[in-house]
Order: structure tokens, then sequence, then C-alpha cells
């Protein structure tokens, strides 16, 4: 039929629940996976429900793949033992678990922000991924999404609430199954940086809401946030177009926070400041020294990433100690005894004393307290000053962060990062 000719992703959806069976919920998740995946492009020829069974689960997997090349499956990827759907599908493809960490990680943050502060050994159960699987982070709830593919089939497992999965979907599976439609996709990625997800969002969500191509999906990232924007269209030349006209009014709207537009994939949990101030470094022929108190050395090993840096970075220096920064980067023993070394006046003579011991164009300093203990000097943990050396020019931002320690220390760099970028650009 002419339904069958144009399709090149033979799609079978499968509801997880006895109580869809039972009829106490309707089953709103396979009506949108149907329209979305009819729009992508690709052909739903089965729609299976199967209650919380693991053996007629396999079967029904079994029979999905003897037509299908694809399986999305909603639904069963809670804790408890009811849910089954990660282990048949681990079963049905032979991979066994491991502990993913980073997904443990988001789950933990989840489970305490929400105020849950006892945490099961149960909830461990939804970080073990099969092997070899893809990810797909979950950033409305706990369960994160996975992907087996083995020999031109695959599986979709995602979460049953639908908030979750709608979001999953908009966010990786979308994507993901973009690259095998027939029709021409391209997406951009903007970074967003000093701007939160919700104030952005209100920003732009005329746009979001009332428009379905291109479409814009928004992820938030620990300390920023990115957007998706996608367009469809008959060639690259018309997906171009729109995508630049997109780009042009959020630009207007939220311009000034915007520090990158890429290809690249949001499956990177990594910020891309790094890259970016590396490449304003090279690009334009300038140097940077780093001296490091609460950092202990992220700022440099995030610009070490980036090949090419040689040029660029002259040296980094931890300096943990006050004798070091007395020794090292000058610091006068009056500023640290009168300020404290968390101070301003300290960030200004690290950064200072920094920048001259070899003469670089830009440079940064940091220091402050990383928890989870205060310095005794009655300073809140979180308190961070920063100091930056541009050309001659000093300055110094005061920031006050959240988190633990790790989170601490990640955000200064980032934000460490983000002052360098901001300096080099005044100066060209
Ligand atoms: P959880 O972590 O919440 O247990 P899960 O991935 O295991 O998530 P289920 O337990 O199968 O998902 O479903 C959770 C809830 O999501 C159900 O109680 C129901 O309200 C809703 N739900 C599940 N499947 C569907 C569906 N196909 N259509 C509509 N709602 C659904």
């Amino acid at each position: 039929c002419e339904y069958c000719e144009e399709i090149i992703m033979r799609v079978e959806l499968v509801s997880v629940g006895t109580e869809l069976l039972l009829g106490d919920i309707v089953n709103t998740n396979t009506a949108y996976l149907s329209k979305e995946l009819a729009a992508l492009g690709f052909g739903v020829f089965r729609q299976t429900t199967v209650g919380d069974n693991r053996e007629r689960l396999l079967k029904t997997l079994e029979s999905a793949f003897l037509e299908n090349d694809t399986v999305i499956i909603t639904g069963g990827l809670g804790p408890t033992d009811d849910d089954i759907t990660k282990e048949c599908a681990a079963e049905y493809f032979g991979r066994e678990f491991y502990f993913h960490e980073y997904s443990w990680v988001k789950i933990l943050e989840r489970l305490t922000r929400s105020g849950r502060n006892i945490i099961t050994e149960n909830n461990k159960k939804q970080a073990m991924i099969p092997e070899g699987a893809i990810v797909l982070e979950n950033y409305c709830g706990t369960a994160p999404g996975i992907i087996i593919e083995e020999n031109n089939k695959r599986i979709i497992l995602l979460p049953g609430p639908p908030r979750e999965m709608r979001d999953m979907f908009e966010k990786s599976v979308k994507p993901y199954l973009e690259k095998f439609s027939s029709k021409q996709f391209i997406s951009k990625y903007v970074r967003f940086y000093g701007i939160g997800e919700s104030l952005l969002e209100t920003k732009i969500k005329d746009i979001m809401d009332n428009q379905t191509n291109p479409t814009l999906a928004l992820y938030a990232k620990t300390g920023e946030v990115l957007l998706r924007i996608t367009v469809s269209g008959n060639d690259r030349a018309e997906c171009e177009d729109l995508i630049r006209k997109q780009l042009d009014e959020i630009e207007k709207r939220v311009g000034e926070y915007i520090y990158l537009v890429g290809d690249e994939d949001i499956s990177s949990t990594q910020t891309e400041m790094n890259t970016v101030v590396a490449n304003l470094l090279i690009e334009n022929k300038f140097t940077i020294s780093i001296a490091e108190s609460l950092t202990g050395g992220k700022i440099s090993s995030m610009l070490v990433e980036k090949s090419g840096i040689s040029e660029a970075l002259l040296e980094g220096v931890v300096c943990y100690s006050n004798k070091s920064k007395i020794d090292t980067l000058g610091v006068r023993e009056e500023t640290l005894e009168k300020f404290g070394a968390v101070s301003e006046e300290v960030a200004k003579e690290m950064v200072l004393g920094v920048a001259k011991r070899l003469g670089a164009d830009f440079a940064v300093a940091t220091t402050g307290i990383a928890g989870p203990n205060s310095d005794g000097s009655g300073k809140p943990v979180g308190l961070v000053y920063i100091g930056i050396y541009a050309q001659g020019d000093i300055s110094v931002k005061e920031c006050l962060f959240t988190g633990d320690r790790e989170l601490i220390r990640y955000r200064t760099s980032v934000e460490a990062l983000e002052e360098v970028r901001r300096n080099i650009l005044k100066k060209l």
C-alpha cells in the first residue's frame, strides 16, 4: 500500500502496565507516539499493550521483532519489582547490566531536591544500564531512558508517566530518530550562560508553544541552558534559511546570554565554555595564566582538554596554602591577615601576581570556600572571588554558589572561564 512503500522504519509500540489492561488509565502515550512517528515519516505497524508480566513481555518482544525493526516500549522503568521492562529488553538482547554513575548522580540530585532524604537500595535499580546501551537523560523524573541497537534492530525504552515520556521523546529520541528519516532535518544547539531555564522559557515561550517547524526544546544543564532548534524541509538550503530566521529572533530577545551556537550533539553533559575560551585565545594569539585555590587546577585542566592550547596557556598555578599565595604570587601577608584568604583583595593580588610572573595578556584567579565546612572566618560556604586580569585591567567578581563541594568547584571553574570570555570579547 502507499503507506508501506515510503516506510523506512517499521515500528511496534508496546505499552506496559496492568492498569492499562484494566482500563484504569487511558493509553495516551501510544496516541502521542504514533502521531510523532508519523510526522517523522516512520510507520507504526502495531500497537500492543501488555501487563507487568515478564514472560508475556518477552513473548511480545519476540513477536514484535519478527515483523518490525524498531520497538518502543513505555512504562515499567520504575524502581519496584513489578517494573520489568529493562530486564526483559536486556534479556532479549543478551546484555548484562552495569552501574551507570552519571544516572545515579542525577537520580540522587532529583530525589534530594524533591525532599526525599531516605534513598532506598531499589532506587539504584534505575541506574543499572544494559551494556552497550545509549542512555537518555530524564529531565522530569528519575528513570533514564535506554536505547539498545543490534543488527538493524533497536529497542527504545521510555518511562510511563506521560510528562516524562514526552519530554524524553522530544529531547532525546527525536534527534536520534531523525537520522533514519527520509526527510531533511537540521538541528542547531544554542548554549546560554547566566540565565536560568525558567526565565529563558518565559522569554521564548510564545515561539516554543506556537510553532511546529522549527521546533524548540530546552535542556537544563549544570549552570547553563541548552536550546535545540530543529527544522525539517525538502532540502538543506530551505532548512538553513528557516534556522537562520529563528536564530535571529532568539538573538534579538536573549542574545546577550548566548555563548555558543553549534551543531554538536546534546548527549554531551559537559559545558562547552572551555572550548569557546580556548578558541578565542588561540585565534587571537592571546596568552593566559591561571592561579587556582579552591578549584585546585580544574580551570587549567578544562582548558588543557582542548588541543592547541599550548600556544596560549603559559601556566596554571595551584596555590592552596597562604605560603604559596605569598611566595609564588606575591600576595602580601598583611592582605591575607587583614581580609582573609577568601576576599576580593586577595583575589586581586593573586591575579596580578600570576599575570606578572610570565607577562600574560589575560589571567584568572580563584579563591573561595568549597565546603562542606566553612573556613572558620564566618564567611559562608560557596562564597567565591574570581580575579580577572585583562591586558592591564583588573576586576574581581564575587559569587555565592550553592551545592556540594564538587558542584561549587565546577560552577566556579565555568564562571571563571565565562569571565575570561567576556573580558577577551571586550578587548577585541
Ligand atoms: P514510575 O517510575 O512512575 O513507576 P514507570 O516507567 O515504571 O514509572 P509505570 O509505572 O508503568 O511507569 O507508569 C507510571 C504512571 O504513568 C502510571 O500510573 C500512569 O499514570 C502513567 N502511564 C503509564 N503508561 C501510560 C500510558 N501508556 N498512557 C498514559 N499514561 C500512562
